[in-house]
């Protein structure tokens, strides 16, 4: 994906940076730690998950502490460059261009601490979910993680964080209690309730506008086991199934999240003989309370017949991979909406689009049981503190070739279709296409995080994936 090797100096940018021959990289910053088109580091430290993604930032700084990020952010504002925080690449498509941006890649800050006993974590903003919750686990500690353990903890917990414990314990972004972060004046700032109480009431939930993150604490939760598993069922049966399962959702309590939808595993050689190459409808579960209970609550789709159960009681750390999701970068399109209550014309509408006999081109149609204390605000909660809707739904179809990509987009946009009657909003985190901050929140709240911005970053030097506009 590289051009033609080219020496690797800031001077020599194909960018709208300023050349300056004296001052070849950044002052500050160790030279190894950065990348520069044409080096040899360059692909590696510019790729993000989704593969269609083609990141063309003027260089990449591997930081490696918070002087680095400093000094970057200082050097930017002088040579009228800008900023983003990346530690994963998870959310990399709606960055779009990147033009005159340096990407400041916090992989390095992999720093974790554990205090059992307060139920509080500090970690790195690199750190990825996979690195923190099975030393948790281990501890009879849950945390409110996603449904993929590469995810980094900066970028879902900045965007809301919406996992298997979410119906129960909220998005993530609500267990936060402190933010660390470079600001565009280029000082180390601490953020919590008592210090810049607005600037972190912005960056629970106002995404990486506001600053480059170097560390993040928030609480955890006391759970040694949980009950929790999947239902496997043949493709074919899509439609009985996702009516059983919105039958159950108004019977269920809040210390249970379902989760029900469509997967078509790839040949993968990886993956165990059963689902390789296979089409499943799978209800997931994850129940904070008894065996016993749990499976009372889920009678009603087990009495289907399922094919597979994988349903036990599991420490938290086995909810890392409960979801199946990818974990090698790979190249994708994906769409979501928010619906409000969905009635049973909708999953028809639904699985016309995307089931058995409809020829979709998908991957994986996964919808999630919203509501509970996703719905509730909790005191001192931040700009993202609730989501709107009763179910979440996340498509994704993966495009190896421009002809899958196109029927991938059909596809999408059938299951749009059949959603849009029930839209209720969308959810930064699941957006991978640039969108209008008006699409996520309201307008009061809107305005207090362009306020805020306007007083910590008054001249727009960082650039989010979801920028939230200057006031108007
Ligand atoms: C396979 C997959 C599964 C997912 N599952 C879930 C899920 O179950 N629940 C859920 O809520 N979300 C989920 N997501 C969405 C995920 O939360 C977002 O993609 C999130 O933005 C990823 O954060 P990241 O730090 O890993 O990614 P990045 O692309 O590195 O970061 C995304 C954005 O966060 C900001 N950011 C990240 N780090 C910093 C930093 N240090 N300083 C400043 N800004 C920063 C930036 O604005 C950046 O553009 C999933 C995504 C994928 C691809």
């Amino acid at each position: 994906m590289c051009g033609a090797p080219r020496s690797p100096t800031l001077g020599s940018m194909n960018t709208s940076a300023p050349t300056d021959t004296t001052e070849q990289l950044i002052p500050g910053v160790a030279r190894e730690r950065v990348a520069l088109p044409g080096s040899e580091r360059w692909d590696d430290a510019r790729q993000a998950f989704n593969l269609r993604v083609d990141q063309q930032p003027v260089a990449v700084v591997l930081a490696a502490n918070e002087l680095d990020v400093i000094a970057t952010v200082r050097y930017a504002r002088r040579r009228g460059l800008r900023v983003a925080g990346q530690a994963t690449g998870h959310n990399a498509g709606p960055l779009g261009a990147l033009d005159g941006t340096i990407i400041v890649n916090v992989a390095g800050f992999d720093e974790i601490s554990i205090d059992a006993e307060t139920r509080r974590v500090r970690v790195g903003a690199g750190v990825r979910w996979e690195q923190v919750v099975p030393q948790l686990s281990e501890l009879g500690l849950a945390a409110l993680h996603g449904s993929s353990p590469d995810v980094g903890i900066a970028g879902y917990s900045l965007g809301g964080g919406m996992g298997w414990l979410a119906r129960k314990h909220g998005l993530q972004t609500n267990s936060v209690t402190a933010f660390e972060l470079v600001t565009a004046d280029g000082h180390l700032v601490r953020t919590d309730a008592i210090h810049e109480p607005e600037l972190f009431w912005a960056l629970r939930g106002g995404g990486g506008n506001f600053g480059v993150i170097t560390s993040i604490e928030f609480a955890v939760y006391p759970y040694a086991e949980l009950y929790a598993g999947a239902l496997f069922f043949p493709f074919e049966r899509t439609r009985e199934v996702l009516h059983a399962w919105r039958d159950l959702l108004p019977t269920l309590p809040d210390e249970l999240m379902t989760w029900a939808g469509i997967l078509h595993f790839p040949p993968d050689p990886a993956l165990p003989e059963e689902l390789r190459g296979g089409s499943y409808t799978i209800v997931w579960a994850v129940f904070t309370g008894s065996e016993d209970g749990g499976r009372r609550l889920m009678a009603p789709i087990r009495e289907l017949g399922a094919e597979m159960d994988t349903f036990a009681m599991v420490p938290p750390a086995e909810l890392g991979d409960l979801a199946m999701d990818p974990r090698e970068p790979l190249p994708f399109l994906s769409g979501h909406d928010l619906l409000d209550h969905v009635p049973a014309e909708g999953i028809d509408a639904l699985v016309d689009a995307a089931g058995p006999g409809s020829g979709a081109a998908i991957t994986m149609v996964q919808l999630r049981h919203m509501g509970g204390a996703l719905g509730r605000t909790a005191p001192g909660a931040g700009a993202r503190a609730t989501l709107p809707g009763a179910i979440c739904v996340f498509s994704l179809g993966v495009t190896p070739d421009d002809e899958i990509a196109r029927a991938t987009e059909a596809t999408l946009a059938a299951i749009r279709a059949a959603t849009a009657p029930y839209r209720a909003g969308f959810y930064p985190n699941f957006v991978e296409d640039a969108a209008e901050a008006s699409d996520f929140y309201e307008p009061a709240t809107l305005r207090r995080l362009r306020d805020i911005k306007a007083l910590y970053d008054p001249a727009d030097l960082f650039k989010a994936n979801h920028p939230i506009g200057a006031t108007k």
